[in-house]
């Protein structure tokens, strides 16, 4: 596995297991260096908007004093939903790793695939990597038997 995304992975981990929110870790990384990371907080931090993607770019551009990550990749267990890539574009990050995808979300009953279903799928340097993969998030989510419905 790509060692950026076993630390989202292991991000994701520990936001689960620390009850802060869903399946969610992400990376941030420049020049092979890391940059930023962070997990899903909608629920230890009473915030929505919380997504793993949202708090490690607010992470990297306090880090890098910055708004502009142009050459970062950011790499993510779960394909971003559409506020992500709105967050994603705004702070310049072309490339995007990611793992599982909106049908393996959609297993955990997040509703984030009623506003994904026709979200356009023309990204440029998206790719994804393990897909298979995001299973033993899935199991390990289901088996922190936590109710979290977002
Ligand atoms: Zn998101």
């Amino acid at each position: 596995m790509d060692k950026y995304m076993e630390l989202a992975y292991k991000e994701a981990l520990k936001g689960m297991c620390g009850k802060h929110g869903g399946p969610f870790g992400a990376v941030l990384v420049k020049d092979n260096e890391i940059i930023a990371k962070g997990h899903n907080e909608v629920l230890s931090g009473q915030d929505p908007t919380a997504h793993a993607e949202i708090v490690t770019i607010r992470k990297a551009c306090k880090k890098l004093n910055t708004i502009d990550l142009s050459g970062c990749t950011l790499y993510v267990t779960a394909k971003p939903c559409p506020m992500c890539k709105g967050a994603i574009q705004w702070s310049r990050i072309k490339k995007v790793v990611f793992s599982g995808d909106y049908e393996d979300t959609k297993k955990l009953n997040f509703d984030d695939h009623l506003f994904s279903e026709g979200f356009d799928e023309e990204d440029d340097e998206w790719s994804q990597v393990d897909p298979d993969r995001f299973d033993i998030l899935i199991r390990a989510f289901r088996s922190c038997e936590h109710d979290i419905r977002y």
